[in-house]
């Protein structure tokens, strides 16, 4: 009768991952797959009744009531990955064969970092796993406004970043649903962190919950009736750009301009750089000059030709050339150059993209009273809230 029973509940839980999975968009019931970290060769966990489980035949769980800790080597043998996994540090290793494992458990840690209830390791098409995270979508947008902006800010300026969120997050999840996840959890995508077992009462926890709360189910909407891939930067600079302006791509909502910004305490910057560093970044040998190429009216650069002699040149559009030189260090495309001996100083206003929602003017819009439908109308003139 256990056996039955455990079979039982094994299928249920089989059942309902699978249901999860393929819910509905529409109803917000499918999880978000978020990677949370990647390793090379094995992982520790701990957590409370953990359950581990395959998800081909023959399937095996494992289900430990007290708190457990687990083991996870990632095993590759003639060509095929499979999971060795030890529990509390004591044989028997059980052997998972594919190249999903699906653990679920409360408190689940991995070292000093909580991770949600559900997890999946995902042995990458490298020689290393993925740790991805598998939440409710409400849920995962309280990690990322803890994440993306401080919880300090005005109720309406992290509803509004809720509402932005949320949108990238669905369109992301539908271009991305083949794939073992769905987002990363850094500034490739959203910036996530898993709060609510760890600060279940902090009162700036629960700010975040009513932002995510209060604007429950509601995304931006393109003129064509889809989920807008919803962008967003820290600090504009001033005025906001167009997708098509950084990436060449992208549906045009509008752009705004923010009399606040730039007001990121570090979004007036200056970058210095030898002109054998600039070489090393630009990955040339030599070239003759660098010359910006700024449209009319515009705050941001849209390119940089290089010439390399008389002859020959490159022109790398202003996105490729802050990746070369380094998001972090070039912040935005709003930026000027001068030479100052062998050296190159780049200076600039703004922190990031320039696209879509600007965090830090969304603040002031927060300050001077205005609730997050106006904020996002100011930023997204040209998408709809619903
Ligand atoms: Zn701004």
């Amino acid at each position: 009768m256990k056996l039955i029973l455990a079979a039982l509940s094994f299928i249920f839980v089989w059942i309902s991952f699978i249901a999860d999975a393929q819910a509905s968009l529409i109803d917000g019931g499918e999880p978000v797959r978020v990677r949370l970290s990647s390793f090379k060769e094995k992982i520790k966990l701990t957590g409370t009744g953990l359950r581990i489980q395959n998800k081909e035949e023959p399937f095996q769980i494992v289900a430990i009531p007290q708190k457990s800790e687990a083991e996870v080597r990632l095993v590759h043998k003639n060509g095929k990955s499979h999971w060795v996994v030890r529990l509390n540090n004591k044989d028997p290793e059980r052997i998972f064969v594919d190249p999903f494992l699906l653990i679920e458990g409360q408190g689940l840690r991995a070292e000093a970092k909580a991770l949600p209830n559900k997890i999946i390791l995902h042995a990458s098409s490298g020689s290393g796993g993925d740790l991805i995270g598998v939440l409710p979508l409400e849920e995962y947008l309280v990690g990322v406004l803890a994440s993306e902006v401080p919880l300090s800010w005005p109720l309406e300026t992290l509803k509004a970043q809720a509402v932005a969120a949320r949108s990238y997050a669905l369109a992301v999840m539908k271009e991305r649903k083949n794939r073992a996840f769905h987002v990363e959890s850094s500034i490739l995508d959203q910036v996530f962190r898993h709060v609510l077992s760890e600060d279940d009462k902090s009162p700036l926890i629960d700010k975040a919950l009513q932002a995510v709360r209060e604007t429950k189910g509601l995304r931006l909407l393109t003129a064509k009736n889809q989920v807008l891939k919803a962008f967003y930067h820290s600090d504009c600079g001033g005025q906001t750009t167009t997708a098509k302006n950084v990436w060449n791509h992208g549906v045009n909502t509008g752009t705004a301009v923010d009399s606040s910004c730039p007001s990121h305490p570090g979004s007036r910057w200056k970058f210095q750089l030898s002109r054998a560093e600039l070489l090393e970044r630009l990955k040339v040998a030599e070239f003759k000059a660098l010359e910006l190429i700024k449209p009319l009216h515009e705050k941001r650069i849209s390119a940089v030709r290089v010439a390399f002699n008389d002859m020959e040149q490159k022109v790398i559009p202003a996105n490729e050339f802050r990746k070369l030189l380094g998001f972090q260090e070039l912040k935005s495309a709003a930026f000027t150059v001068v030479m100052s001996g062998d050296d190159y100083i780049f200076q600039g206003e703004g922190f990031g993209h320039g696209v879509g929602l600007c965090q830090w003017g969304s603040r002031a819009l927060g300050l001077q009273g205005r609730n997050y439908k106006q904020i996002l109308s100011h930023y997204y003139p040209l998408a709809a809230v619903k």
